[in-house]
């Protein structure tokens, strides 16, 4: 078996220039000339993962099949490989430190002091090498968080450093990705902050071999060159970056700057055949030629941060191409709805979505919005929390049961429709505790769940707490909100759905982790198609010129 060779993927200047879309990208054209490829992603920070932290503070919260509850790189990775990651695809400094302290109160390094040099380094190097044991990557890609020269990135870069000093640099390569602002007043592009990021990492002792730079106007040659002479890079292996439209392009744009072609040679591998990018093309070609756009509410609690929902707006995007139409999605905040404003808030629109979420703020708006969509036969799709609340709703307005709610909003409700798991209900600590991953659903015959998948049995990935409260059930089905998917095994209810409506599908699960540029889901696909012919009985499409 080949060995399996390590590219990495640091970050200077500034931070979000996009290495996770970087090294998607690279992994992307690397896939495409036929290696097995993966990415993990190495974040320097002490949570143990990002699953207790706000989306405000660090986007979405990605989860795996295993359960991991991980970065939202992880989730570009997915749509872009089309492969699925797991918990060893994401280390955090937290990880890596609560393994060290473990092994410290086992008595592993008895006797000895221990120290970030060599036992946390010895951690992250084991974890650099991780997913290459026993899975036949033939090219592991790591993106290194946060930006060189931060003190708590330093082990890591500490690591790299001794893993390429070990393995050499034709199995250990190192992609810069650095910023070249464009200064107005001189009307210039400046290399000088590129320059200082490459010196901090050549200071802790490690030597970029490729540097990606992005940049809002073209690099000329002779900047390339200076950059090259200045970095000790070779010219070949400066590349441009240069803004996109969408992150989609990138692959295409960092092909025509042959970054795969330069990154195999360097690795001393053969380049095979060209990168086949077909699929991908046409994806991109109708991603960028349509004819109608149409306009979907999100209806959620952190509408100021776009990247708190980025697996549900990846996914519209994905599924508008299967509809040769455009999604734009229309942020509309729970806490501002009410009976009054509700029509107005719903205006032009041709579906909604309700988002998932945690705790009280919101939920009566988001049970209003559902209510206007119910009544109002608008597309509907509600996923985890915005699939309790129209549990909720279809209780208080149908079922005329007064005060429903779910135990986690209102713990006293004399109709807990949506309540605690018995296994729940014993945990105390917060992190990990959720009932996280993918678990099998068994599809109704003939439900509108079962038409859109066209199949018995789905896995989709969960990260929640509460469920459908299984007393209610029959009362539910009897009234015409029909449980159309359970899990086979705790017969847990997973999917809702209401049978007379044009489309109303609420889902326990979170089926914008499996979107991908290859498999655009299902669900959104058929909400997407269904808010188009909306949008068309009711005049709202937008027609855009041939
Ligand atoms: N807060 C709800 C629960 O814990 C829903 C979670 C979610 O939307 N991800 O069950």
């Amino acid at each position: 078996m080949a060995i399996t060779k390590y590219i990495f993927v640091t970050g200077g200047v500034s931070s979000s220039l996009g290495k996770g879309i970087l090294s998607a990208s690279l992994a992307k054209l690397l896939q495409a000339r036929g290696y097995s490829v993966t990415i993990q992603k190495f974040d320097p920070y002490l949570n143990v993962d990002p699953g207790t932290m706000n989306p405000y503070e660090h986007g979405e919260c990605y989860v795996t099949d295993d359960g991991a509850e991980t970065d939202l790189d992880l989730g570009h990775y997915e749509r872009f490989l089309n492969i699925p990651t797991s918990q060893a695809n994401n280390v955090t400094t937290g990880q890596v430190y609560r393994t060290v302290i473990e092994k410290e109160r086992r008595g592993d390094y008895l006797g000895k002091t221990v120290q970030v040099i060599p036992h946390i380094t010895d951690e992250i190097r084991n974890r650099f090498q991780r997913l290459g044991k026993g899975n036949n990557y033939e090219i592991i890609i790591t993106e290194i968080g946060g930006t060189v020269g931060d003190i708590e990135s330093l082990p890591y870069i500490e690591s790299l450093r001794q893993m390429r000093y070990e393995k050499g640099p034709s199995n250990c390569l190192v992609v810069h990705l650095t910023y070249i602002p464009f200064l107005k007043g001189a009307g210039e592009l400046k290399t000088k902050p590129t320059q200082h990021s490459v010196k901090t990492l050549l200071e802790t002792g490690v030597q970029p071999d490729i540097l990606v730079c992005r940049t809002e106007h073209p690099i000329s040659k002779d900047m390339r060159k200076k950059l090259a002479l200045f970095c000790n890079v070779k010219a070949n292996s400066v590349m441009e970056a240069i803004d996109v439209s969408t992150i989609y392009e990138v692959p295409i744009a960092m092909q025509a700057e042959e970054l795969d072609k330069v990154v195999l040679s360097k690795l001393k591998l053969p380049l095979k055949h060209e990168p086949d990018m077909s699929k991908w093309e046409d994806f991109l070609y109708k991603l960028k030629h349509y004819s109608t756009t149409i306009t979907i509410g999100l209806v959620g609690k952190y509408t100021e941060l776009p990247d708190a929902y980025k697996s549900i707006n990846e996914s519209f995007i994905h599924a508008g191409t299967r509809n040769d139409c455009k999604v734009e999605v229309r942020y509309i905040s729970s806490e501002s709805i009410t009976k009054q404003n509700i029509a107005e808030k719903m205006e032009g629109l041709s579906g909604v979505l309700v988002a998932p979420g945690f705790g009280e703020r919101g939920i009566e708006g988001k049970i209003e919005a559902i209510q206007y969509v119910r009544e109002n036969k608008i597309p509907f799709f509600g996923i985890c929390l915005g699939m309790q609340c129209a549990v909720i709703e279809f209780a208080r307005h149908v079922l005329k049961l007064n005060g429903a709610h779910s135990t986690e909003i209102d713990a006293k409700t004399p109709h807990p429709v949506i309540a605690l798991m018995e296994d729940q209900k014993t945990q105390n600590s917060k992190g990990g505790t959720m009932r996280l991953g993918a678990y099998p659903c068994q599809l109704k015959k003939n439900s509108l769940a079962y038409k859109i998948y066209g199949q018995n049995v789905i896995m989709e990935r969960h990260r929640h707490r509460y469920e459908f409260n299984n007393d209610y059930k029959d009362a539910f089905e009897n009234a015409g909100m029909i449980p159309s998917g359970i899990n086979p095994v705790s017969k847990l209810v997973e999917v809702v759905e209401i049978e007379d409506h044009p489309f109303f599908i609420g889902t326990q699960y979170h089926p914008e982790l499996k979107s991908t540029v290859d498999n655009p889901q299902p669900i959104f696909v058929k909400f997407v198609e269904a808010a188009v012919s909306y949008s068309k009985q009711h005049n709202l499409i937008e027609l855009v010129e041939a």
